[in-house]
């Protein structure tokens, strides 16, 4: 089956052919490190994931290497851990480590490699070497900056031509700027700001040579695919292109994979409007698998609503999925609904279509196979209401004993109490099922 993924570099649906098959890459930009990450940024977390297992699939696990980096330098950075009177390294090493349990908890496998920013500097300045001594960068007070004229290709990944980008963009005019287009590579720090020695200064570096110089350490000068969110495409990935092909000659990524937003309840997730929905209050509420079904309800380039009611959706949809594959074996080839639909950019709606299709027919082995190629059903039946319970008010003792209750009224063939039970279960968010062997319950949403 041949895998087919939209670039943003032709936009259009090509044949994915890896540059290596032994060893097939993929770079995905990951969080800046200063606060809880919120669902938005749950979005490529997933979609790559997903991206990560199929590409194992077609490859073997030990033929894909994927690196998710951590930026632990940057301005906010600086800024909070000066406001909560910290050192950086406490920040960061604290939220990459909460960023790090919660995508774990939505089923995100860990990536081959996590790099640091500030493991990487030294091969940072040896890259803005290279631009400067190649014409591609100057410096000037303290500052490197790359010269976008200097490009001519310049803009061609987001479709912008230099004059629309400063018709457009609020760029940063600086007097010993260029050109207001031309970008930080290295900007001086301050005593009290952290900082590098280096041939231009003390300084440290700007964001985008962070990925260029990471990548090229881990992965080589090109690479298979290179993923983000689709904000990212303009400045970020554009200068990771200007940066690595200046400086290489050679392309830096033959595929750019971008995911669409997220909104919450139909309004773009913001502080000030109070929908802003960090991943780590969302575990509280919810097992990280609904998350999980949730966001991938969805094609990963269309925008996507993130609602309460979804949520419920999913929690319902994961119900009779484990219900329907308790104690089932999963088959060793995938089902080949599953398999196209995913192959076929992605296709995560069309691949869960499938996925109802065979839990309809009966199918808890073809079920648990084609899910757990998207992350799903890894655990088990039990731990997945364990995950609900923990979650919820309900106490078993208390749900046990109207069970009883209701066993002893059924006997006395008091059809009127055991209903009344039931909805007083049911007012609770407990749904009770008669079977062969008693009754079992579940927590509902
Ligand atoms: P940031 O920490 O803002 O650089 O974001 C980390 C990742 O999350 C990047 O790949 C962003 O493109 C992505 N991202 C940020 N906000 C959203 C959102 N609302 N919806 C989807 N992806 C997002
Ligand atoms: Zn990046």
């Amino acid at each position: 089956m041949t895998l087919k993924l939209y670039n943003t570099k032709t936009r259009s649906k090509e044949i994915f052919t890896p540059i290596d098959a032994k060893n097939v890459r993929m770079y995905v930009c990951g969080p800046t490190v200063y606060d809880y990450a919120h669902i938005g940024n749950a979005r490529p977390v997933i979609v790559f994931d997903v991206l990560f297992r199929l590409l194992r699939h077609f490859y073997g696990a030990d033929h894909v290497t994927y690196a998710r980096n951590i930026t632990d330098i940057e301005d906010k950075i600086i800024a909070r851990a000066a406001k909560e009177g910290r050192t950086i390294r406490d920040l960061t090493e604290e939220t990459a480590k909460v960023y790090e349990d919660d995508v774990a908890a939505l089923g995100a496998l860990v990536p081959t490699l996590v790099p640091r920013a500030t493991d990487h500097v030294a091969e940072m300045l040896t890259l803005i070497d290279t631009l400067v001594e190649k014409g591609h960068a100057y410096a000037a007070e303290g500052h490197v900056l790359f010269d976008v004229t200097s490009m001519a290709d310049y803009g061609k990944l987001s479709g912008r031509s230099i004059d629309d980008m400063i018709a457009g963009a609020r760029v940063e005019v600086a007097p010993y700027k260029k050109n207001p287009m031309d970008f930080v590579l290295w900007k001086p720090s301050s005593d009290i700001e952290p900082g590098w020695d280096s041939a231009y200064g003390r300084g440290r570096p700007g964001w985008h040579i962070e990925c260029s110089a990471m990548i090229e350490a881990h992965m080589g000068t090109t690479i298979d695919i290179h993923g983000g969110g689709i904000d990212l495409v303009f400045p970020h990935h554009e200068n990771e292109v200007a940066q690595s092909v200046c400086a290489h000659g050679e392309p830096l990524a033959n595929f750019w994979m971008h995911n669409g937003f997220l909104q919450v309840e139909g309004e773009k997730m913001s502080k000030s409007l109070g929908n802003f929905r960090t991943i780590h209050e969302l575990l509280d509420e919810w097992p990280g698998e609904v998350l999980r079904l949730q966001m991938l309800q969805s094609h990963y380039r269309q925008p996507i609503d993130w609602t309460e009611r979804s949520g419920k959706e999913a929690q319902g949809t994961l119900d009779r999925w484990y219900a329907l594959t308790d104690g089932v074996e999963a088959t060793k080839e995938a089902p080949e609904g599953v398999l196209k639909a995913i192959s076929d950019d992605l296709n995560a709606p069309g691949a869960i279509a499938e996925l109802h299709k065979l839990a309809s027919a009966g199918d808890g082995a073809g079920l648990k196979t084609g899910a757990q190629l998207l992350g799903f059903l890894e655990g088990t039946a039990e731990a997945w209401e364990a995950a609900k319970l923990n979650r919820s008010s309900v106490d078993p003792m208390v749900v046990e004993a109207l069970l009883a209750e209701r066993t002893k009224a059924r006997a006395a063939k008091d059809f009127a109490a055991s209903d009344r039970i039931r909805d007083e279960l049911k007012a609770m968010g407990v749904e009770i099922m008669d079977g062969a062997e008693g009754t079992t319950w579940t927590i509902t949403k």
